[in-house]
């Protein structure tokens, strides 16, 4: 990467640039893990864990100086720590310590953190695995894993243990459902796992609405490259929210998905088992629409699903499908955490104040009559659809607004219904 002109560095950076800490790979390592950010820079790091900490930690890379500075820097924070505080030390952290980059290499700081991290956890998984495949370490006896079904091939077994493997250290997986496409499903999604990360949790972010991804529009995500490490895609991370979506392996945002059925399935099984999510407390899944094949495959994959989130327009036409997907809920053992009905009246942007414009309450009598909680209204605010195209969570960019308040509300409700402790927000 090319050295931005007239940068203003501090002693701090330019003293780890030139001679940077622990530079080269460590012989004796634990966890090593090797990403390449947007602007091409690749960064390596090495992990040496003794009883939890860690003992030993190492980088190179082929960046700039900022890259150089931020690496060095990343090992010094990391030295002696717990190995999972090390791992959560972020690009603020790099950045205090370094007293400050030129805002147009900031970046350089967020990709020794996420390198880090993913050598950290790489540790961490070894660690637990203690060099046998994740799955035989696992205490659990009841999980089905552990026994090869009826006809299954060796291979479809290796399979389904490693899908296990990676299901079993996400501790809620929740999912985003609707009836059918364009009634704020995505965004939802956005907003949910959004809250959930301001509330302090780990948070992995699924889009597989394998007709219409919008998760990398919605949060700005469309040029950045996916990186891999050991076989295994990594998610992009935003902090503590790591995010994979099917729109991230299409060429354009343009390119439409003509799948036949296998290949759809073999793509949603993949996004599961292939990622490297890490340790997670939530995972939202923002699903396709509809009650066919593909979100029936997402749910058998996901297995254990805590409940479903499932998102309505207020008029009449919406009601069928929300009973449908209410069924297809409760047909596949998947608890209903509730009805979101979006798009109910208009919110004014300068006061906040809501307006009818079509019939609202439909959401609310359908979760009645069907037995199943209301979560609450979110009215047509025309910054969602802005923040949306920008790639912003509404929920972050707006939090004052009257709007953002009732999605907190939700989240609440959601947070309620699946047990998710939000320590962030007081609940
Ligand atoms: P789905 O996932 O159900 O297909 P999206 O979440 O992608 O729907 O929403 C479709 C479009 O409507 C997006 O452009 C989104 O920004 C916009 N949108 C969704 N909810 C609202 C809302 N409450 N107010 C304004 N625009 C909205």
């Amino acid at each position: 990467m090319d050295s931005p002109e007239r940068q203003v560095v501090s002693p701090t950076v330019i003293e780890h640039a030139q001679s940077p800490q622990n530079h080269g790979p460590l012989a004796d390592f634990s966890g090593h893990a090797r990403i390449t950010g947007p602007c091409g820079d690749t960064m390596e790091f090495w992990v040496l864990e003794r009883d939890g900490s860690v003992e030993r930690t190492s980088f190179i890379t082929d960046g700039c100086g900022p890259s150089l500075a931020s690496g060095s820097m990343a090992t010094c924070l990391a030295q002696g720590k717990p190995l999972t505080q090390a791992a959560e030390i972020g690009q603020k952290d790099i950045l205090a310590a370094l007293g400050g980059l030129p805002p147009e290499v900031e970046h350089c700081a967020l990709l020794a953190a996420n390198t880090l991290s993913a050598a950290c956890e790489d540790a961490a998984r070894r660690a637990r695995s203690d060099g046998k495949p994740e799955c035989e370490s696992c205490s659990d006896t009841s999980c089905t894993a552990r026994r090869r079904l009826d006809g299954e091939t060796d291979q479809a077994f290796a399979e389904r243990r490693q899908l296990q493997a990676k299901l079993c250290r996400i501790h809620k997986k929740i999912l985003v459902l609707s009836g059918k496409g364009g009634v704020g499903k995505s965004t939802v999604a956005v907003n949910l796992a959004a809250a959930l990360v301001l509330a302090g949790r780990k948070v992995g972010l699924l889009d597989v609405d394998i007709h219409g991804p919008s998760v990398p529009t919605m949060l700005g995500l469309e040029a950045v490259p996916l990186q891999e490490i050991g076989g295994e895609i990594l998610p992009l991370q935003m902090g503590n929210l790591k995010v994979l979506s099917l729109g991230f392996f299409l060429r354009s945002p343009d390119d439409a998905v003509i799948w036949r059925g296998p290949m759809k399935m073999k793509a949603i099984q993949q996004f599961l088992q292939d990622v490297a999510w890490g340790d997670l407390d939530v995972l939202v899944v923002d699903s396709p629409p509809g009650t066919g094949d593909e979100p029936l495959s997402v749910c058998q994959l996901l297995g254990k699903v805590d409940g479903a989130v499932v998102v309505t327009t207020p008029q009449k036409v919406a009601a069928v499908d929300v009973r449908k997907s209410i069924s297809f809920c409760r047909r596949l053992g998947v608890p209903v955490l509730g009805v979101v009905e979006n798009m109910s009246g208009f919110a004014c942007p300068r006061c906040g104040e809501v307006t009818p414009v079509f019939r609202s309450g439909g959401g609310r009598r359908i979760a009645e009559d069907m037995g199943v909680s209301f979560l609450g209204s979110i009215p047509i605010d025309p910054r969602i659809a802005e923040a949306g195209d920008e790639g912003r969570a509404y929920i972050v960019s707006y939090a004052d607004s009257p709007t953002a308040v009732l999605m907190r509300d939700i989240v609440a409700r959601v947070s309620e219904a699946a047990a998710i402790p939000l320590p962030g927000a007081g609940t």
